[in-house]
Parts: structure tokens; sequence; C-alpha cells
């Protein structure tokens, strides 16, 4: 049977047992900086194969810095306390795997980052679809706008950011639609609530750079990869505005949450004819074919784990 257990204190031990105090510097200021990976099941080879760890981990160490928060642990020793977890929780299905790094300090009324602890926790939980939608979503420009680097860095995954993303997803399912795309403060776009975003006009793939207050997505990474390696695409870099996305071919949203995930409609506009475009169909055709250990030419981006039977 499989176990949910937690990495957290040091120690591997049942979720019921990883619990954090009321006074907890995290709880009250969002100083913690995460990271989200999936675990993808393989029933062939009867393995889960983890997608793109050592970048997740690489990211997570970016956010620590920035936040002034110091852990006993390289990225090896991440990685290989993420394998012994997921060998000993013994899911044989897909996952979604959340390291955490917070200021475990339990001080309230402490604005400082400096001298206060931090703690490393991880937890796997089974995790299917997170767009709940096959085919072309339904999009709304946010009325919330992306908060800028200047402000809280949305370059990494700072906990008390996510406030930003969750205004605008809750806008935007509130009012039907299934994601919220954001806008900086002079208009040019951003993201998703949680993905990164790409338009495709006449077969170019153009998407925002970092410094327009997105993440460093590892999905925009792999896509963009994909794109220029196996179909030959040019990628740019560059500025867009919200009009150039009613008028482009195809747009796509990415994230290792969401997959690579086509828009059908912008405020009411069809992208395209509305469907997923082709482009985006073959870009997420080949992701999903690489995340499963099943591509060789990309194995590198997965590592295969056997967990226990019991
Ligand atoms: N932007 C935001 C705000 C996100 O939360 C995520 C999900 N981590 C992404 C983009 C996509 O990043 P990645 O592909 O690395 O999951």
């Amino acid at each position: 049977m499989p176990q949910e257990l937690a990495f957290f204190r040091g120690g591997f031990v049942p979720i019921e047992e990883a619990n954090v105090n009321i006074k907890t510097h995290a709880l009250h200021y969002g100083t913690a900086v995460f990271e989200g990976m999936r675990g993808n099941w393989n029933e062939d080879k009867e393995q889960i194969f983890v997608f793109r760890a050592r970048e997740h981990y690489n990211r997570l160490i970016q956010g620590c810095k920035i936040m002034l928060m110091d852990i006993p642990y390289s990225v090896d020793d991440l990685l290989d306390i993420t394998w012994e977890l997921i060998r000993r929780s013994g899911y044989r299905q897909d996952l979604y795997i959340r390291p955490i790094v917070y200021k475990s300090e339990e001080l309230v009324a402490n604005l400082r980052l400096q001298d206060l602890d931090a703690d490393f926790a991880l937890i796997t939980v089974p995790f299917g679809n997170y767009i709940e939608v096959e085919g072309a979503i339904r999009c709304k420009t946010s009325s919330w706008r992306r908060i800028d680097d200047n402000m809280i860095p949305p370059r990494v995954k700072i906990a008390g950011h996510y406030v930003n993303s969750i205004l605008a997803k809750t806008e935007a399912t509130l009012a039907g639609y299934d994601e919220a795309i954001f806008m900086n403060h002079d208009g040019s776009i951003s993201e998703g609530s949680g993905e990164n975003l790409f338009m495709i006009t006449n077969g170019v793939l153009t998407t925002p750079p970092v410094s327009d207050n997105n993440l460093t997505g590892i999905t925009r990474d792999s896509a963009w990869t994909l794109a220029t390696q196996e179909l030959g695409l040019d990628v740019v870099e560059r500025p867009i505005r919200r009009t150039e996305l009613y008028l482009a071919d195809e747009v796509f949203l990415t994230g290792t949450a969401a997959h690579i995930t086509p828009v059908g409609q912008l405020d009411e506009r069809p992208i395209g004819d509305g469907e997923v475009g082709p482009i985006t169909g073959q870009i997420r055709d080949m992701y999903l074919g690489s995340i499963r250990g099943d591509n060789d030419k990309y194995s590198h981006w997965c590592e295969g784990i056997v967990p226990n039977v019991e």
C-alpha cells in the first residue's frame, strides 16, 4: 500500500507528523520558496519518471539566494532525498512533487530575512490534470497586473507572490474562464497565473522575456527546445502586446501542472479557429511523449525511480 510520507526536519515521517507551529514566520509573511515538479508513472517500465528535477532544484536554490535562506543540502542531496521519498512512498501513479524551503523560525512581528532559520521539506501527492479541459481553453486578461521584479521577484517561486496569481486565477474562474493572462504595468503581456505563454504567428513562436516578470519556466524551456530542435522553428523573445494575442494564429501556455495547454479564446475573441492549433498540437504531443521516459533523445530530462512494493 502506498503511504503518504514527507521529508521533514531532516527525516522521513508520516504526513500526519509533518506539522509546523502557528508562529512560523513563513505562515504569516509568505517567506518561503517552493517548487512544483511532476513524477510521471510509466506502466510498462514500472517506474516513476521525474521530469527535469535538477532544473527545478536549481531554481529553488536561486529563490533561496534571493530570500537569504540557507539549507544544509546541495542540489545532489535534494535529488537523493526526492528519489528516496518516492521509493518509500510506493505510489504507482502520477505525482506532484512539492519541495519547500521556508523561514521556520517561530517568531512573529519580525520583518527581516536575516538571522532567521530556514528549513527544507518535501511532499508528494497523487496528481492528474491541472486544467480540467480537453482541447483549447478560454482565457481572460486579468484586471490584476503582474507584480514587478522590483516588488516581489516573479522569476522564482516565492510563496508570497502567489497571492498575485491566486487573485487573477480566482477572478478568471469565477467569471467562467479557465485561466487568467497577466499584463505588466505597461500593458505588455507577462504570463498566465501559473504558466508561461507563447504565441505563434506565421510559423514563428514568440514569448515574453523573463524580464517581463514571468517565471523562468522549465516547461517553457522544454517547449522552446522541442520547437527549435524537432520542428526547426524559430523562437523570438520580445515583449508582446495584448492585441497581438487576439490576432495570433495560435497561443499556448506551458507549465509543469498545465503541460502544454492550447488557448482557444482570449477575452471572447477566438484565437485562430478557436481549436487546438497545428503547431501547438505537435509540440504538446512531443512534450507528453518525453515526460514518461519513453523518448530516448530526451531521456536526460527524466529520472526513473522504482517505487518500493510493501
Ligand atoms: N509561471 C508561473 C507563475 C508558475 O507558477 C509556473 C508553474 N511552476 C509556471 C510559470 C511554469 O513553470 P514550469 O514550467 O517551470 O512549471
